[in-house]
């Protein structure tokens, strides 16, 4: 076992933990990040969330601080430190702001904010808080400048251990002053020591079937596939251990996305997703809002809603999972437009599928045998397992509401009203697909670990979705990127205040 030190030790290479260290490095600290895994760069999220960044104030983007801070807690039902909020609504501008400066433009890619992503239909309101990561060729772009951000923080002096993973943090006299780390390969233990703090940026417990048992067990169920395959909880446990507070109920951010074969039990089934680019099960088009029904074949809610609300809806229907009903028609060019979405469900620029993109993924999960085609409503009732009699008089009713042009079961947008009446019919059964677990350490507004009395736990950070406060239940998917903006913007916070 060997000993070094260092002043700022950050755990994790990803969003939060590649801001930490830069901001950590700026400020002139002998910065080591570890990461368990062999690369970070394509965990870098393309849509982030911010209050009047450059770019927005450009495009002429303008959002009321409080109003959209309320909105959230209104939305999380008041379940959320409300001062975390406001210390993410204050710094998020800055930190797109140094991203675009710093780690984009060099590379001629840049920033591009997203004044068309406002909207408000029944059961949603969306704020134009995104900003995207845009590609040097104006294009969206998947994966991107993650490695940028990395080689940046190196820039600016700070270590990069990869392969190396947290195993426990050592205290001394109540404060955290380094850990202990295993290299993954050569399995050797090593002692760092951090000077001035410990930085957790390790994410959720996804990966983490025992974990997600404990704290999230209705996700367990109702989620088909996780996202997160390398998030195994490792640094929330090892900040428990020293006496941390966490959270007491679960968040997360969920796909509606996730086509299983007909018969799956999803009380059973947890695949441990492997991105990219293995993405088994993925159906984008299941965000949209067509026709959906539960397993008896009836339908159970208006489908224009936040993605998430899918499968919360569905967590309260019989087998956990929901099918999604369509047709050749619904997958035209003119069709798509009316189900425009935005942030993670937005499909890239300008934020539809085009039909030759809905048909080609929709052709795939066929050949996969995810979706399923039949000449008569009859047959795909067939085909999915549902009951034929319910889900023709379920189409049947669609159908005469789409033709008055009033959903008077759920009150779906009329523009959103797409006939399904012409074959051949489409068909698949979905489930969530768990992007994170958002549920995590609790922190004060300087990043710093409490205990249940609020009492800080000195030399201890924690920020992104290992750390808490700030989510609650479902992901407020109106507020577009909040996500890796609550990693990016509290990963360079932890980092500038650890530095301090
Ligand atoms: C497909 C997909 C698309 C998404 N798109 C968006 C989007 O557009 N906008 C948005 O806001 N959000 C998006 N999200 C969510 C977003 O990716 C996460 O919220 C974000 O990655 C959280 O960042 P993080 O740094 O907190 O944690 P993570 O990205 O989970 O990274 C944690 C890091 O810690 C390392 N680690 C874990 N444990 C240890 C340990 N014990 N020792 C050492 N290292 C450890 C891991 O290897 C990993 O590199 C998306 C998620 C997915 C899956």
């Amino acid at each position: 076992m060997n000993n070094q030190e260092y002043d700022v030790i950050v755990v994790g290479a990803s969003n939060a933990g590649g801001m930490a260290a830069a901001a950590a490095a700026e400020k002139g600290a002998k910065v080591l990040v570890i990461d368990k895994m062999g690369s970070a760069g394509y965990l870098y999220r393309e849509t982030i969330a911010a209050i009047h960044s450059k770019a927005q104030k450009k495009a002429g983007v303008e959002i009321d601080r409080n109003e959209l801070v309320n909105f959230i807690s209104t939305f999380n039902q008041g379940n959320v430190d409300q001062r975390l909020l406001n210390v993410w609504a204050d710094n998020s501008s800055e930190m797109v702001d140094w991203l675009d400066d710093e780690v984009l433009q060099p590379h001629g890619a840049y920033i591009k904010a997203t004044p068309d992503a406002h909207y408000e239909t029944e059961r949603n309101r969306a704020f134009p808080t995104g900003n995207e990561a845009t590609a040097p060729d104006g294009k969206y772009w998947q994966m991107g400048y993650g490695n940028w951000v990395i080689a940046k923080a190196e820039e600016l002096g700070a270590k990069f251990a990869w392969h190396t993973k947290l195993e426990e943090l050592i205290v001394e006299n109540g404060r955290v002053v380094g850990l202990v780390a295993k290299n993954m390969k050569s399995k050797k233990t090593s002692t760092f020591r951090a000077r001035k703090g410990v930085i957790l940026c390790t994410g959720g417990y996804g990966s983490n079937q025992a974990l997600m048992q404990k704290w999230n067990s209705l996700g367990l169920k109702t989620n088909v596939y996780t996202d997160s395959q390398r998030d195994d909880g490792s640094g929330i446990v090892a900040a428990l251990k020293v006496g941390a507070a966490k959270d007491e109920e679960p968040a997360s951010i969920v796909f509606n996305r996730g086509a299983v074969p007909v018969g799956t039990n999803a009380e059973d089934f947890y695949e441990v997703d492997l991105t990219p680019p293995d993405d088994p099960g993925y159906l984008w088009l299941g965000s949209y809002p067509m026709l959906k029904v539960n397993l008896n074949g009836e339908r159970f809610f208006n489908e224009s809603a936040p993605y998430q609300f899918q499968m919360t809806a569905a967590s309260k229907q019989p087998g956990y999972l929901s099918a999604m009903i369509w047709t050749e028609e619904t997958m035209s060019d003119e069709s798509l437009k009316q189900y425009h979405t935005l942030g993670c469900s937005r499909l890239g620029f300008p934020g539809i599928f085009t039909g030759e993109e809905a048909r080609k993924e929709v052709n795939d999960r066929l050949n996969e045998g995810l979706v399923q085609k039949a000449d008569t409503i009859e047959e795909l009732a067939e085909k999915l397992g549902l009951p034929k009699e319910n889900l023709q008089k379920t189409v049947d009713r669609y159908n005469e509401m789409v033709s008055k042009g009033q959903d008077s079961d759920f009150g779906k947008e009329s523009y959103r009203l797409e006939p399904v009446n012409k074959a051949p019919y489409y068909g698949a059964i979905v489930g969530g697909r768990l992007l994170a677990t958002l549920d995590g350490l609790r922190v004060n507004t300087k990043m710093q670990v409490v205990n249940k009395q609020d009492k800080v736990i000195e030399g201890l950070y924690a920020a992104g979705n290992c750390s808490g406060g700030f989510f609650w239940g479902i992901y407020p998917d109106h507020v577009p990127g909040l996500t890796a903006s609550h990693a990016l913007t509290f990963g360079r916070l932890a980092g500038k205040y650890a530095a301090e």
